[in-house]
């Protein structure tokens, strides 16, 4: 193990780990940047790039028991090699006959790889795999474009890209794994368990698939103990912190409630209750509030902060724009205007006093961050999370004050139960499902183009009725380095200003500074702009309940979770919504597959856990910035593993055994940058 592995602060991998991959034998600058494209930069990065699967070579049938439809290995020696070139519409071929060792003979073809007339070892011993099928013209058992080994072995097949094959990266891994030296506690701890370094070599090259499985669920519990441990350790820093047990100002809710516009949903009523139980507790909590955009998350967090400010703290709530901050604000203050407290606005741009005496509720952006408070915190609540970064969270849970401030985070994008769980814990979770029943349910029409009738007619009909369109795209300009995207966000702006002469046409970017995007969201909330072409930053930017129709362009670029809750904005008035999603032309059945799900159900949940199962959680928004180490291998639907991982990682905690720190280190991923 490497000495200086434990030194404090700044953790480094050992030193072959974290050396580039550009300074390996045979890959140069060219391969580097095909290995940025998998995520691959350092050795690290390498070795932990698993197999997806095994071709195997080890199971070996002979060719007189071959069947057509299986797919087979067979072993034996190749003659009579035939290369017939492209001929029209005829495929080029190369063709041969492989014959095993009882002398039996079968035919073998590969289409459209006459190279490999040049390097295959005719007359050699090898094994072929691939699928047997009948000829259609020959009638004749044929091998089919069939992969080789030279030796009875598993081939591991690895996650590719373009000009990267699994050969190459399997023989740009196999040298390193003799000379492999890894922090291993739970090898340390559990030899039982098995060595990670043995997994990660049994992976990469197994001696047979029972081998190659357990070495995998070997990785995995490397995996989850990783995020449990990030997980338990920020719990624990949490916890050992005091915070003001908060007593619900029972009268004071009601009398609150009863002056509300409207009746209190079931859903809502039980979440006032649960937070309020947390908030009783005199360590610091921090609690997720989720529900789709329109299930009415600002009251229940309303009064949640009321109980707060009887008890005499004061509440900052938190959210991504000055534009939301206005809008929020001025729905609080009506909310609480039955009661003495009062709520000051604190933007970039404006400022309005804080009391000077007594609790207050502040409204703002970023710049709550830095404003003084006369009376301590007792309640953060941070609205659409995940627009805000790890460190920002932070700074504002740490003040200087003796007790910490409790945490409500509040989404609109829904997170799988079990990643809801893991994060936040048992008992943390808080979750609104019904929506208030005056909204009507957005319909979702997945659609090849905008061009599309049923498209067109809404949008005539929404823009003749004075109502407003979002049309969403995934980035601004094209995709780099090819046309996948038919449009840029500018052409696209133009094009709707063509079909619909009559109509303000706006756009809103990323690119823009944040003045000049609040400007155009403000022009389009206000009315003065009847479609406004955007980027994701609308995802959580503006809430305008007369925009009732939305046009998804590219739509597999986004995740599933996000989709549904970019949808979430419109339905928001009393007119129903309507979004259409257009994939790219170069969308690929599954991707389409998948549109088809967000089209077909309105469970945002349902479409949390999809993206979790097909993508991994990595992808879900907010899960990125939660900064916990990635499962690329586990799943958190693994209960039997997930509890064992919880208890070594418990224990490794309680008992830190040598080479922990570097350890974890193998599994922290970079701070991904926040959008603005
Ligand atoms: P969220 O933040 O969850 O997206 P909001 O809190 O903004 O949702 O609520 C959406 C709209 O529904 C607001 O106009 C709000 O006043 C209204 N609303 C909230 N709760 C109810 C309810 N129980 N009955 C009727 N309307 C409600
Ligand atoms: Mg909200």
């Amino acid at each position: 193990m490497g000495a200086p592995l434990e030194a404090t602060g700044q953790v480094s991998v050992a030193p072959l780990l974290g050396r580039s991959v550009r300074t390996l034998p045979r890959v140069g600058s060219k391969g580097a940047e095909r290995l940025a494209n998998l995520g691959i930069v350092t050795v690290r990065d390498l070795l932990f790039h698993w197999p997806r699967t095994w071709h195997d070579f080890t199971t070996l049938t002979p060719v007189s028991a071959l069947r057509a439809e299986t797919t087979v290995c067979v072993q034996g020696r190749l003659s009579e090699l035939v290369v017939t070139p492209r001929l029209g519409r005829r495929k080029a071929r190369v063709s041969a006959t492989l014959t095993d060792t009882h002398g039996d003979s079968v035919a073998v073809v590969w289409f459209n790889q006459t190279y490999l007339a040049r390097v295959l070892p005719v007359g050699e011993p090898l094994l072929l795999r691939g699928p047997v099928l009948s000829d259609w013209s020959t009638r004749q058992l044929t091998l089919t474009n069939p992969v080789r080994a030279l030796r009875p072995e598993l081939v591991p097949i690895y996650p590719e890209t373009a000009g990267l094959t699994s050969r190459f990266l399997a023989a740009l891994i196999q040298p390193l794994l003799a000379q492999l030296t890894l922090p291993d506690p739970i090898g340390t701890t559990q030899p039982e368990s098995g060595s990670l370094r043995a997994a990660i070599q049994t992976v990469h090259r197994p001696a047979s698939l029972t081998d190659a499985l357990k070495a995998r669920r070997r990785l995995e519990l490397d995996e989850l103990v990783a995020l449990q441990v990030a997980i338990q350790e920020r719990r624990r820093e949490r916890t050992g912190r005091h915070a003001p047990a908060i007593v619900p100002a029972v009268p004071l809710l009601q009398r609150t409630v009863q002056a509300l516009p409207f009746q209190l949903t079931d859903g809502q009523r039980r979440a006032i209750w649960q937070i309020a139980q947390i908030l009783n507790q005199a360590s610091v909590t921090e609690t997720l509030l989720q529900g789709d955009v329109g299930t009415g998350k600002t009251v229940v967090a309303a009064l949640a902060a009321l109980s707060v400010l009887e008890a005499g703290w004061a509440v900052r709530w938190m959210v991504p724009t000055q534009l939301l901050a206005q809008q929020l604000a001025e729905r609080v203050r009506s909310l609480l205007a039955p009661t003495s407290f009062s709520v000051a606005l604190i933007t970039g741009g404006t400022k309005d006093e804080l009391p000077q005496h007594g609790p207050g509720l502040a409204i703002g952006t970023q710049a709550l961050l830095t404003a003084p408070s006369s009376v301590p915190v007792g309640l953060v609540i941070v609205d659409e999370q995940h627009r805000f970064g790890v460190a920002q969270r932070e700074a504002l849970a740490q003040g200087k004050e003796a007790a910490g401030p409790h945490i409500l985070t509040m989404t609109a994008t829904p997170i799988p139960r079990s990643l809801a769980l893991t994060i936040f814990g048992d008992g943390a979770v808080v979750t609104l499902t019904e929506r208030p029943t005056h909204q009507q349910p957005t319909t979702t029409t997945l659609v090849d183009s905008w061009q599309d009738q049923r498209c067109q007619a809404a949008l005539t009909a929404a823009l003749a009725a004075g109502q407003q369109v979002f049309v969403v795209v995934p980035r601004i300009e094209q995709a780099a380095g090819g046309s996948l995207f038919a449009q840029t966000l500018a052409e696209r702006a133009q094009a709707y200003r063509q079909q619909f002469p009559a109509a303000q046409v706006a756009v809103c970017h990323g690119q823009l500074d944040s003045v000049e995007q609040e400007e155009r969201l403000r022009a389009f909330a206000g009315g003065d702009v009847d479609v406004l072409v955007a980027t994701t930053i609308i995802e959580v930017g503006v809430d305008v309940p007369n925009a009732t129709t939305m046009i998804i362009e590219d739509a597999e670029q986004f995740g599933l979770a996000q989709l549904h809750q970019l949808r979430g904005r419109i339905g928001r008035g009393a007119v129903a919504g309507q979004c259409f999603l257009i994939p790219s032309p170069a969308a690929l059945p599954e991707a389409r597959e998948r549109l088809k799900a967000v089209a077909e159900t309105a469970d945002g949940f349902a479409l949390a856990e999809l993206d979790l199962a097909t993508r991994g959680p990595g992808h879900l928004t907010g899960t990125a910035q939660s900064g916990l180490p990635e499962l690329k291998l586990a799943r958190l639907s693994d209960a039997a593993l997930v509890a064992q991982a919880r208890e070594l990682a418990g224990a490794l905690l309680v008992h830190p055994p040598r080479g922990l720190a570097a350890w974890r280190a193998l599994y922290q991923r970079a701070e991904e940058e926040v959008p603005e």
